[in-house]
């Protein structure tokens, strides 16, 4: 028997005699229940206490991602675009600067250099009004969809680059399906204007661009199909990214466009639950699916 025992069995018969009143419980065994619980309290309180930090600090950064996407979004989009700005503002301050310290300045040269100017005013024009597109392209509210024919879209939308079509001696083939969608007509008629200008603008003169509308299961499918100078295969996925211009695009001079024409369109397109993309070898391939509505929708 240990000491401890002993003790306990003489406190026992202590409290055995006459007259004494046995203790309910031994102190003992109460000090050590009570440290027990104490220790496992704290533990549990620990517990408890990391447990709810974690789950907070999991749930504050789960709640503040999408917003700091958002941050990060709006960071990169303002630095493209002062990129962007700054080549042709330069252009244009030197340009200026040169011809204010030429103190021969003949009247034709002066008039030459406005000319010039107001080249790069145009784009400047041109690229502000497609960030501002870019930023703020929201089509209508959902409830304030219209359904409409692709026949008509598309007509609407061919009228609109007929004049450019003309001038470069390009003609524009028609295969077109009737069939509804239900969306702001707007919106999609400027995708389909992005598709069809660059079609013209990336075309050899006196060639031909082809526009087609299929119907094909539940969904409408426009194509918009060119003989141009093509796209690279490793190139059809950044294309859509804002700024971005393929090589040959850049190496063919053409200075109107400063990618982001298809950033707006798949921008468009995928506020309407349809797909953008890029396919073909030895022609060029815009395909837009979006989903067929019903006349009655
Ligand atoms: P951009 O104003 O430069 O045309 P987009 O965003 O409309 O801008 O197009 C991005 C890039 O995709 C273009 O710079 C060009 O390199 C390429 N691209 C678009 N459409 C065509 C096409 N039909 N043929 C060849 N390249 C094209």
């Amino acid at each position: 028997m240990n000491i401890r025992a002993m003790e306990r069995q003489r406190m026992v018969f202590r409290f055995e005699a006459p007259g004494d009143r046995p203790p309910l419980f031994d102190p003992e065994i109460i000090q050590e229940a009570r440290t027990r619980l104490l220790l496992t309290f704290g533990i549990l309180n620990l517990g408890i206490c990391l447990l709810a930090g974690g789950a907070g600090y999991f749930l504050a950064g789960k709640t503040l991602r999408p917003i700091q996407e958002m941050v990060d979004e709006q960071k990169r989009f303002i630095t493209d675009a002062s990129h962007e700005l700054r080549t042709p503002l330069t252009s244009l301050r030197t340009e200026i600067e040169v011809a204010m310290r030429d103190k021969k300045l003949t009247a034709n040269s002066a008039r030459k250099l406005l000319e010039s100017n107001l080249e790069e005013v145009v784009h400047l024009q041109l690229l502000s009004d497609s960030l501002l597109s870019l930023a703020t392209t929201q089509t209508v509210a959902k409830n304030a969809y219209t359904t409409f024919t692709v026949t008509d879209l598309i007509e609407v939308s061919l009228k609109k680059v007929s004049g450019m079509a003309k001038k470069k001696k390009i003609e524009i083939k028609k295969q077109l399906t009737n069939a509804f969608i239900l969306g702001d007509k707007q919106a999609l008629g400027e995708v389909i204007v992005i598709m069809l200008d660059n079609a013209i603008k990336y075309s050899q003169k006196s060639s031909s661009v082809t526009i087609k509308a299929i119907k094909k299961n539940n969904s409408v499918q426009i194509h918009v199909i060119d003989q141009g100078i093509g796209i690279a295969k490793h190139e059809r996925l950044s294309i859509f990214d804002r700024f971005y211009r393929a090589d040959k695009a850049r190496a063919g001079g053409e200075t109107s466009g400063y990618g982001l024409g298809l950033s707006i369109a798949k921008k468009i397109v995928e506020e309407h639950q349809g797909t953008i993309s890029v396919s073909g070898n030895t022609e060029t391939i815009f395909t837009v699916v979006l989903p067929q509505a019903k006349a009655s929708d």
